[in-house]
């Protein structure tokens, strides 16, 4: 997966949310998201 920002891939994991979804941080922007994002 790369970084929804900068599109690095450069990706660390970085805990998990409340619906234990595995969250991740960008090492070159610093942009934090979690894997497969659902706006709905
Ligand atoms: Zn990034």
């Amino acid at each position: 997966m790369t970084c929804i920002q900068c599109g690095s891939k450069e990706i660390v994991k970085n805990g998990s949310i409340h619906n234990g979804k595995q969250k991740f941080m960008c090492k070159e922007c610093g942009r934090q998201f979690v894997e497969n994002p659902q706006t709905s």
